[in-house]
């Protein structure tokens, strides 16, 4: 099994399965923003001298390494401060003339990130929002239902509660079919698989650099050539004057962060997909079949149980969480979520922090499919590249602990 730790900061806090929220930096991110700032910072676009200059140099390059990483052209590629406002941006211009009568199709996963815009876009201008299923979506079924003849579709990659890895290159190509554009959230997606959206279709793409092991502020939205015509800038400010992208990137940009994003893209694809795939999905095999056969706890992310769409969390065994069995739609999913019937995710949650373990609980701002699989909200165990199976050993010895409170209750 490869070790990854030595790319990565001491993790003095404890075990981190916490990846899907954030990921710790490579400190070769680091090594690139501070050589950057160390050689002599400019504003980019604006001024004539070589430290401007500079600037400006950095940051295309930047933007050409991380358009590339997921094959987009870095001409349609715009930075962001994160995938959030990627989202919000490409909402915002594929919603501004639609009005009664139009249909905007998300899904049952969606996250807040991409779900609120796209509530408020609908409240403003009165198009229908219909929400498409887990089963649905999983068959690449976007419609949903027939007749529906949607203008715009919104999905995300992965989902953050799930880990379901969605069919996006089907989704996209029903879509365009009926002539619909796609807005594809890939925060969960660009650190565990390797993307190219001209393949997938999508219309745009939107990612974070934090949960790639880069640095926290910045993300990028990347858009196709038929739909970065529509494009139109969220915040107006200084250096706007310039067409093209500049006009979508007002004000100073944060170019520190686009070089430490860059190196990120750098590393993963130094790594290769194959092998970050190989090495976490060794630790989801441990972690979701020693989860599917604790009788007292129930894995949402089960595959064989998502594909017949019976969501409803049930005291009894899921049966094994079977990763690679079950065709390529899951096999990059790094995380799984899960509850304890009678016990609520969050005390779940303090009982593994008690034992130095981090994992997340709740809706994970993705309420639709966290309520669905459990009222409560859910527990998440999300894993990454520095992951060891001393890790997912010491999560299991905590959930001990919680086994211990489940029987005192039962
Ligand atoms: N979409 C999904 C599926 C996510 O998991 C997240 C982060 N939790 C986001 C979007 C938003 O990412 P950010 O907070 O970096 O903007």
């Amino acid at each position: 099994m490869n070790d990854y730790r030595d790319l990565f900061p001491k993790f003095n806090l404890g075990t981190y399965l916490d990846y899907a929220a954030t990921a710790p930096v490579f400190l070769s991110v680091l090594d690139a923003m501070r050589e950057y700032e160390l050689g002599g910072r400019g504003n980019p676009r604006r001024g004539l001298h070589a430290y401007a200059e500079r600037g400006t140099e950095a940051l295309e390059n930047a933007r050409a390494t991380v358009a590339k990483f997921i094959g987009a052209d870095p001409s349609r590629t715009i930075f962001t401060k994160s995938a959030t406002e990627g989202l919000n941006l490409a909402i915002a211009s594929f919603t501004r003339d639609l009005g009664p009568g139009d249909v905007v199709v998300h899904t049952v996963f969606d996250h807040n990130s991409a779900y609120l815009p796209l509530k408020r876009a609908s409240d403003e201008r009165g198009f229908k929002l219909v929400e498409i299923g887990r089963d649905d979506v999983m068959r690449g079924n976007f419609c949903g239902r027939r007749g529906l003849n949607p203008v715009l579709a919104i999905i995300p990659h992965v989902s953050n509660v799930t880990g379901d890895v969605l069919p996006i290159r089907e989704i996209c190509e029903r879509a365009h079919e009926v002539g619909a554009r796609v807005i594809v959230d890939g925060a969960q997606a660009v650190a565990h698989m390797s993307v190219d959206m001209v393949e997938l279709g999508a219309d745009a793409y939107a990612f974070s650099a934090h949960k790639m092991y880069g640095p926290m502020g910045i993300g990028a939205v990347a858009f196709s050539a038929e739909a970065f015509r529509v494009v139109e800038p969220l915040i107006v400010g200084g250096g706007m004057v310039e067409p093209g992208i500049a006009m979508l990137e007002a004000g100073t940009p944060n170019v520190t962060g686009a070089v430490g994003f860059a190196r990120a893209c750098e590393e993963l694809s130094r790594i290769g997909f194959a092998s970050i795939q190989e090495h976490e999905g060794e630790m989801m095999r441990m972690l979701g079949e020693r989860l599917a056969s604790s009788p007292w706890a129930v894995s949402h992310s089960d595959p064989e149980r998502s594909r017949r769409g019976r969501v409803r969390p049930s005291p009894v065994k899921v049966g094994s969480f079977a990763l690679a069995q079950d065709g390529d739609w899951n096999r990059a999913s790094s995380l799984v979520s899960f509850s304890v019937p009678g016990i609520h995710p969050h005390d779940v949650a303090q009982v593994l922090a008690d034992q130095g373990v981090a994992v997340r609980a709740g809706h994970h701002c993705a309420p639709h499919i966290s309520r669905l699989l459990d009222p409560a909200g859910v527990v998440r165990v999300s894993i990454g590249l520095p992951t060891t199976t001393n890790d997912v050993e010491h999560f299991f010895r905590a959930l001990g602990e919680v086994k211990k409170l489940h029987k005192s209750l039962i």
